[in-house]
């Protein structure tokens, strides 16, 4: 498959595509590679990831590079993702000497608790943060003792790719770690089906999540999902009114709008409304857009040809404001700001582009019901200065990421993942070994 650069439509690789049977043989050999690797000693494989981390550090420049060239994002952003990748790792380097289980009280004996991995996990992965979210999966299911296949978006598997061949170098045996680029329908599906696949851990579209899940179903198998998103902005008129507009672009506009975790429903209190529009208007036309290679970009292009029909596709007649991006070769989608009624697909679906579409509301109740109206559940955002009124709104929201007088959502620490329709399970954080390992009780009887 020739792989494009977005910003210039320049084809940059040809990647050969694994068909079903490439991935059985993939999973027989993360199945082979599995018992001597779930009996590394946690030191040892510890270490292995921490020199895996270290050569990610090493390799930062020219992963944000790749990132550039096959995803389109700017320079600033992809350095910030090949860290991100990087400390990742070196968190779930941490992981594998305190996966302990548990020592629980019974009459006649001793029961312990052990965290067992699962065996071989599957990480299926979205095109719009192709090593970010690979990292996701892959830090922690390697650190419980997993060996994992990641089958990349057929766009963009070239970090992936990358990020293999550094764990091979930093010493990760073969078949620990293996990239299997491949259609979703066919190399995806069939690590779905596959029975000595595990565990799935799928980041991508609601639809495609819903399938995954009824198939998955079959065998009981583990499942993560991340999924789409619509998240709410919501403005009191309380708020650093200044703070929330001058914000408010980059929550939906970053990675141009492909980012489950955008902010593409901004909710004004309509005594603020005015004011913040204002605000707003002079926010969104100072969006660098442009050349992802300048270092002042803060918005590239969109993916693909296909992605950028489906965006232009929600925006009919007139939009409110609309900010400059480049002309000719490339995915462009200037920031786009909408006033659209609640019922308007802009409005109630996921359309993953540089769009926001900007409603009133009148008080905190209706601010609420407007947020919940809607079959996701990602993340969101709250912003005013009364901190009773802050908590009760974050209590309220149906979202499993949300941000007070901010808009950031994820931090490789902090548990990720979203309500309803927006996903299952939590990624990252503390907790996210439990998401690789069962729980086995063990009683010793002392008779
Ligand atoms: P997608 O669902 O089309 O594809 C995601 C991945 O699944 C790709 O690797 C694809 O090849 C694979 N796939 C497709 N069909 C498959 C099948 N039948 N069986 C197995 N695998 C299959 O999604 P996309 O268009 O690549 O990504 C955009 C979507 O991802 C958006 O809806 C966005 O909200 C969501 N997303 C969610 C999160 C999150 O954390 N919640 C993060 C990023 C993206």
């Amino acid at each position: 498959m020739l792989i494009v650069n977005p910003a210039t439509e320049e084809v940059v690789a040809d990647v050969e595509l694994a068909d079903a049977a490439e991935a059985d043989r993939a999973v027989e050999r993360a199945r082979r590679a599995y018992p001597a690797w779930r009996d590394v000693a946690p030191g040892d494989r510890a270490r292995l990831l921490r020199r895996f981390a270290d050569l990610v550090d090493e390799h930062r420049d020219e992963l944000a590079r790749l990132e550039l060239t096959n995803a389109g994002h700017p320079i600033g952003n992809a350095r910030w993702e090949a860290a991100a990748v990087r400390d990742v790792l070196h968190f779930y380097a941490g992981a594998p000497e305190r996966n302990h289980g548990k020592q629980i009280p019974v009459p006649g004996g001793v029961d312990i608790t052990f965290q067992e991995p699962l065996g071989v996990v599957a990480v299926i992965v979205p095109w719009n943060f192709p090593m970010l979210i690979t990292s996701w999966g892959v830090a922690p299911a390697l650190a419980a003792g997993n060996t994992v296949i990641v089958k990349p978006a057929e766009w963009t598997p070239l970090t992936a790719m990358r990020l293999a061949e550094l764990a091979l170098a930093a010493g990760l045996p073969e078949g620990v770690l293996q990239v299997l680029p491949g259609a979703g329908e066919v190399a995806g599906a069939r690590l779905v089906e596959h029975p000595r696949v595990a565990k799935i851990v799928f980041t991508g579209s609601t639809e495609v999540g819903k399938e995954i899940a009824a198939k998955a179903a079959a065998h009981v198998k583990r499942l993560t999902l991340e999924l789409g998103g619509k998240s709410a902005n919501i403005i009191f008129a309380d708020a650093d009114l200044e703070k929330a507009a001058a914000a408010a672009p980059y929550a939906v506009f970053d990675n141009s709008g492909q980012d489950c975790c955008a902010r593409s429903r901004v909710l004004v209190q309509a005594r603020a409304y005015e004011e913040f529009m204002d605000r707003l208007a002079a926010a969104v036309r100072n969006v660098k857009v442009g050349d992802p290679l300048d270092e002042g970009t803060e918005m590239g292009p969109l993916i693909s040809a296909e992605h950028l029909e489906r965006v232009r596709g929600f925006v009919q007649g007139a939009p409110y404001l609309q900010g400059d991006c480049p002309q000719g070769k490339g995915f462009w989608f200037p920031p786009t700001v909408l006033t659209p009624e609640l019922t308007d697909r802009a409005f109630t679906e996921e359309i993953f582009g540089p769009v926001v579409s900007v409603v009133p509301f009148a008080d905190e109740a209706e601010a609420v019901r407007i947020a919940n109206d809607t079959p996701y559940g990602l993340s969101g955002s709250i912003w005013t200065r009364d901190v009773g009124r802050a908590l009760r709104v974050a209590r309220a929201v149906e979202a499993g990421a949300l941000s007070v007088n901010s808009n950031s959502s994820v931090r490789h620490w902090t548990p990720f993942g979203g309500f309803k329709e927006s996903g299952l399970g939590r990624e990252l954080g503390p907790d996210a070994l439990a998401a690789f390992t069962e729980t086995k009780n063990v009683f010793i009887s002392s008779d």
